[in-house]
């Protein structure tokens, strides 16, 4: 079924809630998930924040994304990883946050894979 960049949108803003609420404790920050054709930069998903105040400005999730709810959890465990815990690393995806997004997709029955790593 494909769904209207809308609905996309207002499901994804949804499993973000509730995602937020099954899988990090209700600890992160509300932060709102746009939807946008992110193919050009090949990229399934980014998180915009700003640097100096370390608050989250928003998820983007591309409607490409090949699984968008892995491509969310994957961009919720970087506000998670980077807000909450507060590590600032130059490497986007150093071992705790490989091990924190591991655990994450196991509650929900997901195998983490390698091109899971590439965003
Ligand atoms: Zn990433």
């Amino acid at each position: 079924m494909k769904l209207k960049t809308s609905e996309l949108s207002g499901n994804l803003n949804l499993a973000y809630w509730l995602l937020n609420k099954t899988l990090f404790e209700g600890r992160l920050p509300d932060c709102k998930v746009k939807v946008a054709n992110l193919s050009p930069e090949g990229l399934d998903g980014a998180f915009i924040y700003d640097e100096t105040t370390n608050t989250p400005k928003y998820l983007i999730i591309s409607s490409k994304a090949s699984d968008h709810i892995k491509t969310l959890v994957h961009e919720m465990t970087h506000v998670y990883h980077r807000i909450i815990l507060g590590y600032k690393d130059k490497v986007d995806h150093p071992p705790s946050f490989v091990r924190l997004l591991r655990s994450r997709y196991k509650k929900l029955g997901l195998t983490l894979d390698p091109e899971d790593l590439e965003n």
